[in-house]
């Protein structure tokens, strides 16, 4: 598979510039006060970056998924992390089962204000019973003439606060009654209305400019219109926009994992102790030129992946492989920007801290590394499935 580490330099070039209106403090603020980055969205919104991965029928750029990932790798190493990167993750993965499967009526109503911009997706799958499982989750739909009525509960649906839509799953036939665990669950792309749905924010450990929520929903009238796809083929759907998310949070854990090793570097090369750069020790040096090592590494599988999406081949593997090394590198790198910035490093200030937080996103979500792991395992290696 052919693949380029470097196929958009424009790209890069581009958010780079945009990114520069909006410093470190800038973000460390939004994560502070806990505020969305309303200004850094309305800047790349009227750029046309939301629309980068939606088709140019439908007020998209039609661009490829690996210009995508160019995009928010660029972001998210400009400093701003998952604060910033977090702000537009979800147009790049979230509708592409409306691109893939949803009726052109569906397509015309769903997918522009997203390309726009103007509407906010989120992705409401995870449940606090069923956590990795997700065939097991109880959210039910029931058909009632044209109308299905939704009951559960999600967790960690990040944006629900501000979202106008969710991409929801929920079982429309209990698993009782199914072949499979993965038959009976169905796909809706609907209205947040929030007289059927409570949102509340989880208090949590970093990204606090975009709140994680715990979401009830009770007796959500959700139109036939909203489903995506057939009934009881939800699980299947869903699955074509998960390798996405894993490359993008692959790609952003690089980007964060690359500032922190640049900056860590500058202040090694400038902070004085001993009467010489603390830089110029090789306990210090060599830490760093490793992380970057590792970072470079775990990118080259990000690129493989995301090419091998755009040509349509299957690319799992690649997929879980880039988000499993690329959290892993970028955890190492911000643990050890800390240890270079020594104490310093703890303050708010030196921004590393906010970054280490975040960082343990890709290591948790949006799939285990122990996960990431076994779906190589089982195949990749030929191995027994092991969940
Ligand atoms: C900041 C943040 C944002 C998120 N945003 C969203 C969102 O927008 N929408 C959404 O739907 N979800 C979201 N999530 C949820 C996320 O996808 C889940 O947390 C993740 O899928 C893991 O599920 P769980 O936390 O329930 O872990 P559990 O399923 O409870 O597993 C806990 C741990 O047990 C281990 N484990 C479990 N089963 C196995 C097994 N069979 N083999 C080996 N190890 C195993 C894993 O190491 C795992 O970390 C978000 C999470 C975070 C932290």
């Amino acid at each position: 598979m052919q693949f380029d580490t470097d196929p958009h330099p424009e790209i890069r070039e581009a958010i780079f510039k945009l990114c520069d209106s909006f410093g470190l403090n800038y973000w460390l603020e939004c994560d502070n006060d806990e505020r969305f980055p309303t200004e850094f969205f309305a800047a790349l919104r009227e750029g046309g970056w939301t629309g980068i991965y939606f088709p140019q029928e439908f007020g998209g750029s039609g661009s490829s998924f690996t210009a995508a990932v160019t995009m928010i790798q660029a972001i998210a190493e400009s400093g701003s992390g998952w604060t910033g990167g977090g702000s537009i993750h979800h147009y790049l993965f979230t509708p592409h089962p409306i691109v893939v499967y949803g009726t052109p009526e569906q397509k015309r109503r769903f997918l522009p204000p997203l390309a726009q911009g103007i509407e906010r997706p989120c992705m409401a799958l995870t449940e606090p019973n069923t956590g990795l499982d997700t065939t097991r989750l109880s959210t039910r739909a029931l058909r009632s003439g044209d109308h299905y009525i939704m009951n559960g509960e999600k967790v960690w649906t990040t944006g629900a606060m501000i979202a106008d839509r969710m991409l929801v799953l929920a079982r429309t036939r209990p698993v009782q009654e199914t072949p499979r665990p993965i038959d009976g669950l169905t796909l809706f792309y609907t209205a947040i209305d929030r007289r059927y749905v409570d949102v509340r924010p989880i208090k949590k450990h970093g990204y606090q400019a975009n709140a994680s929520c715990q979401v009830l929903i009770n007796d959500l009238p959700v139109p036939v219109q909203d489903r995506i796809g057939e009934e009881g083929k939800g699980f299947r759907y869903l699955l074509d926009g998960l390798n996405p998310e894993r490359v993008t949070a692959a790609a952003m854990a690089v980007g964060v994992g690359r500032f922190v090793v640049k900056k860590a570097s500058v202040y090694a090369t400038e902070r004085v102790v001993f009467g010489r750069p603390i830089g110029q020790n090789q306990a210090v040096q060599l830490p760093l030129a490793q992380c970057w090592a590792e970072l470079e590494a775990a990118n080259l599988m990000v690129y493989k992946a995301a090419a091998m999406y755009d040509a349509g081949l299957p690319c799992g593997v690649e997929a879980n492989a880039a988000k499993f090394l690329a959290a892993e590198a970028a955890q190492k790198a911000c643990r050890q920007a800390m240890i270079t910035h020594g104490g310093f490093g703890f303050a708010k200030e030196f921004h590393v801290e906010r970054l280490l937080r975040e960082i343990m996103i890709p290591v948790l979500a949006p799939v285990a590394q122990s996960l990431a792991l076994c779906y190589i395992a089982e195949r990749e290696l030929g191995m027994p499935k092991s969940y």
